[in-house]
């Protein structure tokens, strides 16, 4: 049989062309993609939608056979099947390129003036895919970030258990490390609540206009014992004057994230330097810091949830590898951006910046 769509169809009695009139509308009603096939394993029809997905450069899919265009051995067997034994299936299709299609196709019999096609309805699930992905590698990482303090703090309440408790010169230090450790957890769920929250879109920015050299103090004061236990000078460079429009909480958040790992990637002595500017009618803050810095390569993920450019010696330094996904998350909020520029050995400068009304 000749594609469905083929200029010759005009001349075929009016009832078939009718039907065809009436399949073709039904294929071009679909939002998913679809492909009829004739027994020979020939395209004979393809709507839109299949044509955006699956014709790259080859032009009309119409006559071409399926092998051409996808090949995927169970997706022909499918095919074939429903053609052969009228039999519909269901199959999964995993399209690897560029970008990866993955697809949930649904292929059935169809009798049509007589001959025998089957049609194949392709439901587009990347994205879903995608999420899964994201949710089952989200979860496997919080289990490990999760575990590593735990598993600390039980092996010293068994040490403790096992005597080390009547160990007079021993067992504070144990007890401390217990505490440490489920800070550790502390922290990183309150990490994870917020990072949710902002994800399921119920947080909302206040902005008013804020005094930034005020909140900058604030946050220096609260790192202050952090800094000085490596010998890290805090420097506010922001005018008294100077007011950014915010949301006064988390712009302190992100403020408090951003000078925290400052200090932590700095070298023992180093600075942190706090700056502000305005360009482009945008406010610009800077934080400045004189650590060893960031690989390019690294550069472009370090705003993604838990990555992290060097996991052994940050894991050593301590994080939840959620600083940055959040700060990026809250800039965003505030109808900004976030981003980073480094020179390795010198240090790493992040902006944030806002628009100015
Ligand atoms: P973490 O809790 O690990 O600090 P973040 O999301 O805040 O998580 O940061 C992600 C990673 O980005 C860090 O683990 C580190 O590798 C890198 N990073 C962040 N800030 C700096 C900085 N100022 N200097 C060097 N590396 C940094």
């Amino acid at each position: 049989m000749r594609p469905l769509e083929s200029p010759a169809s005009n001349a075929r009695p009016a009832e078939q062309s009718a039907s065809r009139a009436i399949l073709r509308g039904l294929l071009n009603a679909a939002r998913e993609a679809v492909l009829i096939v004739d027994s020979d394993m020939r395209i004979a029809a393809a709507n839109r939608p299949a044509s955006e997905a699956f014709a790259r450069n080859l032009g009309s899919l119409e006559s071409r056979r399926l092998s051409e265009i996808i090949r995927d051995f169970s997706l022909h067997q499918a095919f074939r099947k429903a053609v052969a034994d009228e039999a519909a299936s269901d199959i999964k299709l995993d399209l690897i390129g560029t970008e990866n299609q993955n697809y949930d196709v649904h292929i059935a019999p169809l009798d049509l003036e007589g001959g025998r096609y089957a049609i194949g309805v392709f439901y587009d699930v990347t994205p879903i895919e995608r999420l899964e992905r994201v949710r089952q590698e989200f979860l496997s990482n919080i289990s490990h970030e999760l575990r590593t303090p735990l598993t600390s703090i039980m092996a010293f309440v068994e040490t403790l258990e096992d005597g080390a408790i009547d160990d007079k010169e021993n067992n504070r230090r144990f007890l401390s490390v217990i505490r440490r450790n489920a800070e550790k957890m502390n922290i990183l769920i309150a990490d994870i609540l917020v990072l949710s929250l902002i994800e399921s879109g119920n947080v909302s920015v206040d902005k008013t206009g804020v005094r930034l050299a005020h909140h900058i103090e604030d946050v220096f004061t609260s790192l202050s014992s952090r800094a000085a236990e490596r010998n890290i000078e805090l420097v506010n460079e922001v005018g008294d004057d100077i007011r950014v429009l915010a949301d006064a909480g988390r712009l302190e958040q992100m403020l408090t994230n951003l000078i925290d790992n400052a200090i932590k990637f700095n070298r023992e002595g180093g600075s942190v330097t706090v700056a502000y500017e305005e360009r482009d009618g945008r406010s610009l803050i800077t934080v400045a810091d004189t650590g060893e810095g960031i690989l390019n390569s690294h550069l472009q993920r370090i705003f993604e949830r838990f990555y992290r450019a060097d996991r052994g010696r940050t894991r050593e330094i301590g994080g939840t590898g959620l600083g940055l996904a959040i700060v990026k998350h809250l800039a965003r909020l505030h109808g900004g951006e976030v981003s980073a520029a480094s020179t390795l050995g010198k240090g790493t400068t992040f902006t944030i910046e806002l628009p100015v009304n």
